[in-house]
């Protein structure tokens, strides 16, 4: 097999140096472990911040490790007396053509009840974060703004849906007009706002006339400051990912947003919450899985994915994600 190990720790924008390609033997199997093929890898933004040898919710990744990163994957052999070959797991394989797991650290996954892929997506990690965090913390009611930023993605995509289902105005932004348009006809968003536009500051003013009583924040940087002075009196703020700083060289992070935040979190009785998924897991996963995929069935949740052929293509398409060049969830078709 093949995979792709972290050559060297990026300096701000990742660049394909920071990869490399290996070929592999997979190792024998164990008792109770799994050969498996991977067949869709999903890329995250996550993972840009485990290429810093830096302290954060995730270790970090040493030098010649795999990268990470989750998959549908399919058995090709067992040691384990609940895998059959020919089923379909989800498995931290990373990104690699094939991996031996532990049957313990994968789950099976029945691809008659929804397309595989969408367990890497919409009912995967990324829409279950949407949920969590709207549900735990931005709790949209009738009649509020809602605003979510990296809209056309996985995550702001659910967030904007689930506002509109909660009766709240759903305002995304995301860069460039064909992404607003999107969120604007197909996912009937109420207001959509590029962030690439020149008057951006005041298109998102005139898209909030009320103003924001929800902020769910997936970018941080500058769009944070256009956000903050139009946030109603107890607004919720999820702070769910702040993918425009990740790299660490947005000129913009050179302001000092501290003191306006503070003064307007005491002004307006804010609540800003950060979170990470799994530690909402056993309050709302069972209810992510009944409502989403309920939604879907009705039509009142859409989804949009990405595949790029190939797993060599998977460090060019994750850093066209940070730079915003996916449209959807951004999935890697490694085999079959
Ligand atoms: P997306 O598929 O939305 O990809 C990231 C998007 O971010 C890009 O497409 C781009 O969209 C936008 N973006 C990148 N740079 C900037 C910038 N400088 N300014 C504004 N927008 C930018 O990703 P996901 O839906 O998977 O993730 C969204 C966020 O949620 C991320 O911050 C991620 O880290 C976070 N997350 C957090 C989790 C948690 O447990 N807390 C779990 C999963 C995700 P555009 O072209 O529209 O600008």
């Amino acid at each position: 097999g093949h995979r792709i190990v972290l050559a060297a720790r990026p300096h701000g924008t990742v660049t394909l140096d920071d990869f490399r390609t290996e070929a592999f033997e997979p190792r024998d199997l164990k008792a109770g472990e799994l050969l498996l093929e991977v067949n869709y890898l999903s890329l995250d933004p996550y993972m840009r911040s485990r290429m810093d040898d830096r302290k954060s919710y995730a270790d970090p990744l040493k030098i010649g490790e795999v990268m990470r990163g989750e998959s549908v994957s399919t058995v090709l052999a067992s040691k384990n007396s609940a895998y059959h070959a020919g089923d379909f797991v989800l498995a931290h394989t990373g990104w690699q053509t094939h991996a031996v797991l532990s049957g313990d650290s994968v789950r099976k996954i029945d691809p008659q009840l929804a397309p595989v892929t969408t367990r890497l997506g919409v009912m995967g990690m990324p829409g279950f974060t949407a949920y969590a965090g709207m549900m735990a913390i931005g709790k949209p009611a009738r009649g509020e703004t809602v605003v979510v930023a990296a809209a056309s993605g996985p995550v702001g995509s659910l967030v904007g849906q689930l506002a509109q289902i909660s009766g709240a105005r759903a305002v995304g932004i995301a860069g460039g007009s064909t992404k607003c348009a999107y969120l604007r006809s197909e996912l009937h968003f109420d207001a959509a706002v590029d962030h690439l536009a020149k008057d951006f500051d005041k298109a998102l003013a005139s898209a909030c006339p009320s103003g924001i009583d929800v902020y769910f924040e997936n970018v941080g940087g500058r769009i944070w400051h256009s956000v903050l002075p139009l946030l109603n009196r107890f607004a919720r703020i999820p702070v769910c990912g702040l993918v425009a700083e990740y790299d660490g060289n947005n000129s913009d992070l050179a302001r000092d947003y501290l003191p306006a935040t503070m003064r307007q979190i005491l002004n307006q009785r804010m609540v800003i919450q950060g979170f990470l998924n799994y530690d909402l897991a056993e309050r709302y996963y069972d209810d992510f899985i009944k409502d989403v995929s309920a939604w879907i069935a009705e039509g009142k949740v859409k989804y949009k994915e990405d595949i790029v052929e190939g797993l060599e293509n998977a460090p060019q398409a994750f850093i066209g994600m940070l730079a915003g060049r996916n449209f959807g969830k951004l999935l890697v078709h490694v085999a079959r």
